[in-house]
C-alpha cells in the first residue's frame, strides 16, 4: 500500500529528510574520501547488532515467532544491516527512501517497538565514531565526518521511523473506520428494532443510553430509572417497581404492565430489565426493554379461552372443569366438615334427536340447554360441557351436600319441563343426574368425576332422574374392565350362588315367601354382592342366561323344601333388560315344567322403572305370568316414579317397599306418614303389602300397627346359602 501523507502526497515527508539532513560540498567531499573505509569498517557492526538482538529477550521471542511462521532470521539481519550500511550513501532516491519505509511498516508488523529502532541507530553511530581514530583524520575533518554520519542516520531512522508511524496511523484509522461502521449498523438496528430502550447508571440514577424511538417519546427529559412508571396504570406501578428493584438486586426481571405511551390507548407492555454486574457482582447498570405485547396478550387470552371453554356452548369444558374441581377440593380441605358436590349430567334422547333431525338440530339443542342450565347453577358454582351430551355441575364447598345437591338437581329437571324449540320443532328433552360427594363418595378429582358418572349410570338404568354414588351398588370402571371378562366363565365355572331371605307374616310370623338373592364367590375378591353384578352382566348381554340360571336354581330349591316338607314359595328377582326379553316368558314356563313347581309358588319382582319403560308389554307379560299362577311384586316401591292409573289396571299382588322408608320408621314421623298411605294404597287396591329392611323390634312394632302384611329384614334372617336357610326353615318355621 502506498503511504499517504497527511498533505495526500507520497513521499513528500521523506524528501523533506533529505532536505533537512542534506549535506553541504565539504561534508560530501569529506564522506566520499573516507567513505569506503568507513563501508568496509562497518561490517564489523553486525556482531555486536546479533549480540543487541538476542540479548533483549522480547526482541529474541520476536524473531523466533518469525522463524515460526517461516521467516528466516539470518536473511532479516542481513536485510537490517543492508538499511543501516545504505545510510552512509550522500544521495539517497525514492526507491531506497521506500524500501526504508517498508522496513519501518514491517517492524511494526513483527511487533518492534520503536525504542529498539532507535537503539540500533545508536549503537550504530557509536560503533562507526570508534572507527574514526582508526583513519587518522585532521581534527577539523574527523568532527566534520561525524556530525556527517550523525545528519545520514539521522535522516536513514526518521524515514524508518516514518514508515513505523504510517503505518500505525493507517491501522487506527482502518479500526476507526471499522468502529464507525459498526457503529452505524448498531445505531441502525436499535433505531430500528420496535423496542424502546434505555440503560440506566444505577448509582448516579441517570439514563446514559437511550434509542432513538425512547428519545422521540421523550423528548422532554428521561426521568431515572423508569420513565415509562408515570404512564403505567395505577395497579401496576407497584409491579413495576418490584421489578425494578429486583434487577437493581441482580437478577433479571420482567413484568407485564399496562401502559398509555404519548397519551395513547392503554396497551400491555412486557418490561425486562437486564442488569450488569461488576467484579465484585454489584449491578452498575440495568438495560431496559419495552416492548408493546397487546396484540400477545389478546392472542393468548383468546387461546386460552379455546383452551378453556367448549367452543358450541359457551361454557368451561372439562379442562377448566377439572381445575375448578380441584380448587374447590383444597377450599373444602381447609374446611373441616364441608362438602363439594359433583354431578354429571346427561340428557336422555339427545342421541335419538342428533340421529334424526340431524347434527345443527342436535348443535342447537346442546347450546339451548346449556344456556337453560347456566340460569339454574349459581355464579359461585360450576357448568361444564364434558362432551358429547354430557355436563358436569359443581358446587362449591357446603354444608348440607344432599340438601344442596337435591335443590340444583331439582331445578334443572324443572328448567328442562318446558319443551325445546328448535326449527319451528317442539322437543321434549329429558336428563339423569348422578350425584357423588367429596369427601365421602371419593377423595379425589378423578373418582368423584366417575362415582357421578355411574351414579348417573345406574339411575338411568333404573329410569330414575337421579340417584347418589352408591360404592355398593355402582362398578368402578376398573373392576368393570376386570369383571367383564371373569363374568362370562363364572357361570360355567359354578362360581354363582343364591342366598334366601325370609318374608314373614306380621301378625301370625309365619314364613310367607323367600327371596332368591345372587352372589358370585369370586376366587380372589370373595362373595360379590348382585348390585355390582347385575348392571354389568347387563351390559355384557349376561343377564339372560344369569336369570335363567337363577329361576330354574330357585325353582329347584323350592322344590326341594316341599319335599322336606317345609314348603315355601320363593320370589326371583327380574332386571329391566331380562323383562323386556321376549324369551322370558317361555322361560319361566319352562323352568316350572322342569321343576314341577305349580306357579303359585313362584313370585317375580320387578321394580316401578322397569314396569314403566314400556307399559304395554309390561301389561302383557304380567297378564300372562298371571295366568300361570305366578304373583307379581313390585320391589322397592316407593323410589321411582309410579303411575298410579297403571298400576291399577295390571295385575300385580304385592308392594314391597323400600327399605329406605322402613329403616327409621319407628322413629321418623316423615316416614311413618309416607308407610302408612303406601299400606292404605296398597291395601285399597287389593295388593299385599310387604316391608323390606326391618332391622330391629320396634320397627317391626310399628309396621304390625300399621296392618303391613308382612316383613323381611335383618331383624328376622339375614339372606342365607341354601343349607342354612334349610336348617333355618326346619327350626324356625314360625319366626317368634
Ligand atoms: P332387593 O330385591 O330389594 O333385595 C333386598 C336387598 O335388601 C338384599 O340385598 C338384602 O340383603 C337387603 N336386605 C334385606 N333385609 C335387610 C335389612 O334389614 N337391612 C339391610 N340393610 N338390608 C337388607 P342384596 O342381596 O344385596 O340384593 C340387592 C339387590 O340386588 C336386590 O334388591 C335386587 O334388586 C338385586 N338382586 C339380587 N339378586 C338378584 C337376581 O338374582 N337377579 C336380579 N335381576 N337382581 C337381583
Ligand atoms: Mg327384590
Ligand atoms: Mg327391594
Amino acid at each position: 500500500m502506498a503511504i499517504v501523507t497527511p498533505n495526500n502526497q507520497p513521499g513528500v515527508h521523506l524528501k523533506e529528510y533529505s532536505y533537512v539532513f542534506r549535506l553541504s560540498s565539504e561534508e560530501a567531499r569529506v564522506l566520499n574520501r573516507h567513505r569506503d573505509c568507513l563501508v568496509r569498517g562497518a561490517t564489523g557492526f553486525a556482531g555486536i547488532y546479533y549480540d543487541y538482538l538476542f540479548d533483549n529477550p522480547d526482541i529474541s521471542d520476536i524473531l523466533y515467532a518469525y522463524e515460526r511462521k517461516g521467516g528466516d532470521i539470518g536473511q532479516w539481519v542481513r536485510t537490517e544491516l543492508g538499511y543501516l550500511f545504505d545510510a552512509l550513501a550522500p544521495e539517497t532516491d525514492a526507491g531506497r527512501e521506500n524500501e526504508l519505509t517498508d522496513a519501518g511498516r514491517h517492524h511494526l508488523e513483527q511487533g518492534f517497538k520503536p525504542v529498539w529502532i532507535i537503539s540500533t541507530y545508536h549503537l550504530f553511530i557509536d560503533y562507526l565514531k570508534s572507527l574514526l581514530p582508526d583513519l587518522n583524520l585532521k581534527p577539523a575533518d574527523s568532527a566534520k565526518l561525524e556530525s556527517v554520519l550523525i545528519k545520514l542516520l539521522l535522516r536513514n531512522l526518521g524515514q524508518v521511523i516514518e514508515g513505523y508511524w504510517q503505518a500505525a496511523l493507517e491501522n487506527t484509522e482502518n479500526k476507526l473506520a471499522r468502529l464507525a461502521g459498526e457503529q452505524g449498523r448498531a445505531e441502525e438496528l436499535l433505531g430500528g428494532l420496535p423496542y424502546l430502550l434505555w440503560t440506566v447508571d444505577v448509582k448516579k440514577n441517570d439514563v446514559v443510553f437511550a434509542n432513538p424511538s425512547m428519545e422521540a417519546l421523550y423528548s422532554d427529559g428521561l426521568e431515572a430509572p423508569l420513565p415509562c412508571l408515570s404512564d403505567t396504570r395505577e395497579e401496576d406501578q407497584q409491579q413495576l417497581l418490584l421489578t425494578w428493584q429486583n434487577a437493581v438486586s441482580g437478577s433479571t426481571s420482567h413484568a407485564e404492565v399496562r401502559m398509555s405511551l404519548a397519551g395513547g390507548k392503554l396497551h400491555w407492555y412486557r418490561v425486562s430489565l437486564y442488569p450488569a454486574l461488576n467484579r465484585l457482582g454489584r449491578t452498575t447498570k440495568v438495560h431496559c426493554i419495552l416492548e408493546d405485547i397487546n396484540r400477545l396478550i389478546t392472542e393468548r387470552r383468546r387461546l386460552e379461552r379455546l383452551a378453556t371453554t367448549d367452543a358450541l356452548t359457551k361454557v368451561p369444558n372439562r379442562a377448566l372443569w377439572a381445575d375448578h374441581l380441584s380448587m374447590a377440593l383444597a377450599a373444602s380441605r381447609r374446611v373441616p366438615g364441608s362438602q363439594v358436590v359433583v354431578i354429571s349430567l346427561d340428557i336422555n334422547q339427545f342421541k335419538m334427536y342428533n340421529d334424526t333431525l340431524g347434527h345443527d338440530v342436535g348443535d342447537i339443542l346442546l347450546r339451548d340447554i346449556a344456556e337453560r342450565l347456566n340460569t339454574v347453577v349459581r355464579e359461585s358454582d360450576s357448568l361444564a360441557r364434558l362432551g358429547g351430551d354430557r355436563f358436569g355441575i359443581l358446587l362449591q364447598p357446603v354444608n348440607n351436600a344432599r340438601i344442596a345437591a337435591e335443590r340444583v338437581c331439582n331445578q334443572v329437571l324443572d328448567a328442562m319441563d318446558t319443551p325445546f324449540t328448535c326449527q319451528g320443532k317442539h322437543l321434549c328433552i329429558g336428563v339423569t343426574l348422578g350425584i357423588a360427594c367429596f369427601p365421602e363418595d371419593g377423595v379425589n378429582e378423578e373418582s368423584l368425576v366417575v362415582n357421578a358418572e355411574s351414579a348417573m349410570q345406574r339411575a338411568k338404568r333404573n329410569g330414575l332422574p337421579y340417584q347418589y354414588f352408591d360404592p355398593a351398588s355402582d362398578v368402578s370402571p376398573a373392576e368393570q374392565l376386570r369383571y367383564s371378562g371373569q363374568i362370562r366363565t363364572a357361570l360355567e365355572n359354578d362360581e354363582f350362588e343364591l342366598h334366601y331371605q325370609p318374608q314373614v307374616d306380621l301378625q301370625t310370623s309365619r314364613i310367607t315367601c323367600a327371596e332368591a338373592l345372587l352372589r358370585w364367590e369370586h376366587p380372589l375378591d370373595g362373595t360379590v354382592m348382585p348390585q355390582r353384578i347385575i348392571p354389568l352382566a347387563e351390559q355384557l348381554g349376561m343377564i339372560t342366561p344369569i336369570t335363567n340360571w337363577v329361576l330354574l336354581t330357585a325353582l329347584m330349591q323350592c322344590r326341594q323344601w316341599s319335599f322336606d316338607g317345609t314348603p315355601v314359595p320363593v320370589s326371583v328377582n327380574v332386571s329391566a333388560r331380562s323383562f323386556q326379553n321376549p324369551r322370558l316368558l317361555d322361560k319361566i314356563k319352562w323352568a316350572l315344567s322342569e321343576t314341577g313347581v305349580d306357579g303359585d309358588c313362584l313370585e317375580i319382582e320387578i321394580t316401578e322403572a322397569t314396569l314403566m319403560q314400556d307399559i304395554g308389554r309390561a301389561t302383557e307379560v304380567l297378564t300372562q305370568l298371571s295366568n300361570c299362577g305366578v304373583s307379581i311384586a313390585i320391589d322397592d316401591f316407593g323410589t321411582g316414579y309410579s303411575s298410579l292409573s297403571y298400576l291399577k289396571r295390571l295385575p300385580i299382588h304385592t308392594l314391597k317397599i323400600d327399605q329406605s322408608f322402613i329403616m327409621d320408621v319407628a322413629s321418623d314421623q316423615q316416614d311413618v306418614a309416607i308407610v302408612r298411605s303406601i299400606i292404605d294404597l296398597g291395601h285399597n287396591l287389593g295388593y299385599k303389602v310387604v316391608a323390606e329392611g326391618v332391622e330391629n323390634g320396634s320397627s317391626w312394632d310399628m309396621l304390625s300397627s300399621l296392618g303391613c302384611d308382612a316383613a323381611q329384614g335383618f331383624h328376622i334372617s339375614k339372606p342365607l346359602p341354601d343349607s342354612h336357610f334349610s336348617s333355618w326353615l326346619s327350626g324356625a318355621n314360625a319366626f317368634t
